[in-house]
């Protein structure tokens, strides 16, 4: 039987890519640690293919990976949910009011999908033709209804920032858009695309190529709209557009098929807590991943606070970062990794080739490979559809730190 301690070396909060990935790079660096991943579910998923899923390319089976398997060798699952951090203390309380005592703290829950802040949307997901690969259970359901359409009024939106994937709300666009294609269907379709932005990609370089197959599917573009409200079974999305001048107004529109992704927030017990930043994810240095004021605490992937792209490319090169300035504070050293805001998004801007968007803080291009990375190719969706699922399961998530050596401070 082995013994619980009273005190972790390391308690890891979630259990998904980030949680994971940076559990088994701490215990590649120290073994001995008692490393604790507080993980509610015992399903993990790889979230990145929902896209494929909802575009007819990957088997959504394959996204999904028992929490059991994937726990790196030396950490203890602990199965239950964090409901509050008090850093002051260095301990945190379970769901059934058991506490951990800790020696350092990495704080990776990842982030909310806030569904009940439009109106309507939890009564008629997956339904009615209303849809969201944010959600493993609903990325089947949209390409259902992709291959249902043959006619009418196809909508998908996107919200307020920060969102993890930030290009997911199109890349689920082109992907229909592609179908229709194929099919000949297209031309019988009204795609919109409504942001709740002001434009189509936050980084300008990747902005032409993307506007040149949102001129080939003529889908129209609608800025600083916001969808507020669904009413399924009548097959309405209501919409405020923010007009220059501040004012906004409302409008409702028809639609056959409603591609939605939700606006989203940091869990409810990060808002809450000491370690939040004004916008309610975790504060940290956007260079060392460490808290301002609470040093022995580190935070990396969706909650953390640093203004990078959310997505798990950014985790990849976030978690060697945070176990090497973890193991430098633990043996009295200052941090020495530097984290430069990595992030990346692929692009699938049609069934076969992507736009790979690398980038890290202030939109500055980090391309991994040397090619011009504005440019559409099949590499790139190779690698996004076949070698990355093996790269995050067989690589990153077993702490292999492939194509992630940090840089220094
Ligand atoms: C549709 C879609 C497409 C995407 N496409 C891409 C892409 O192409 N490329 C890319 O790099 N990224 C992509 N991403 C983003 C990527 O999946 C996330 O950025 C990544 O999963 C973040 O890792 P994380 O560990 O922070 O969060 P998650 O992987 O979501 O894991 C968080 C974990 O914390 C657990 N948890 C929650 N609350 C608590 C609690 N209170 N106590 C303990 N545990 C808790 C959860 O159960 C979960 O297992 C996409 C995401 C979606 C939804």
């Amino acid at each position: 039987m082995t013994m619980t301690p009273t005190l972790w070396d390391v308690v890891v909060i979630g259990g998904g890519a980030a949680g994971i990935a940076v559990a088994a790079s701490i215990l590649k660096r120290k073994p001995h640690l008692s490393v604790a991943i507080v993980e509610p579910s015992d399903r993990h998923f790889y979230q990145p293919a929902w896209t494929l899923v909802g575009g007819g390319c990957f088997n959504p089976a394959n996204t999904c990976k028992a929490t059991s398997k994937l726990i790196p060798n030396g950490a203890k699952w602990l199965r239950s949910r964090v409901t509050e951090m008090e850093p002051t203390h260095n301990r945190v309380t379970l769901e059934d009011g058991q506490s951990l005592n800790y020696q350092f703290l990495v704080v990776a829950p990842g982030l909310e999908l806030n569904l009940g802040a439009i109106e309507g949307l939890e009564s008629s997901l997956g339904k009615h033709g209303v849809t969201s690969n944010y959600l493993f259970e609903l990325a089947s359901y949209t390409w259902e209804c992709v291959r249902n359409l043959q006619r009418g009024r196809a909508l998908f939106t996107q919200p307020p920032m920060p969102i993890k994937c930030a290009g997911a709300p199109q890349k689920a666009m082109y992907l229909s858009c592609h179908h229709w294609e194929e099919t000949g269907t297209l031309g019988n379709i009204d795609v919109q695309f409504h942001n709740a932005g002001a434009v189509l990609f936050g980084v300008a370089d990747f902005v032409p190529p993307l506007m040149e197959y949102v001129k080939r599917y003529n889908a129209n573009l609608n800025f600083n709209s916001t969808l507020i409200a669904v009413d399924g079974p009548a097959r309405e999305a209501t919409f405020r557009r923010t007009n220059g001048d501040g004012t906004s107004t409302d409008h409702t529109e028809p639609f056959d098929m409603l591609h939605v992704v939700p606006p989203q927030r940091a869990p409810q017990f990060v808002r809450d807590s000491e370690l939040a930043n004004e916008a309610g994810w975790v504060a940290v240095d956007e260079a060392t991943l460490q808290h301002p004021r609470f040093a022995n605490v580190f935070s990396l992937g969706d909650a953390c606070g640093a203004s990078n792209a959310k997505t798990a490319a950014a985790v990849r090169k976030q978690a060697p970062v945070v176990a090497e300035n973890l193991c430098a504070v633990l043996e009295n050293r200052a941090p020495t990794a530097r984290y430069e805001g990595y992030g990346a998004c692929p692009l699938t801007v049609e069934k076969g080739k992507v736009v790979l968007a690398e980038f890290g803080y202030q939109g500055k291009l980090q391309p991994s490979f040397p090619l011009d990375p504005t440019v559409p190719r099949r590499s790139m969706w190779w690698l996004k559809r076949h070698a990355m699922p093996k790269i995050y399961f067989e690589l990153m998530l077993k702490g292999h730190e492939w194509l992630a050596r940090p840089g220094k401070l």
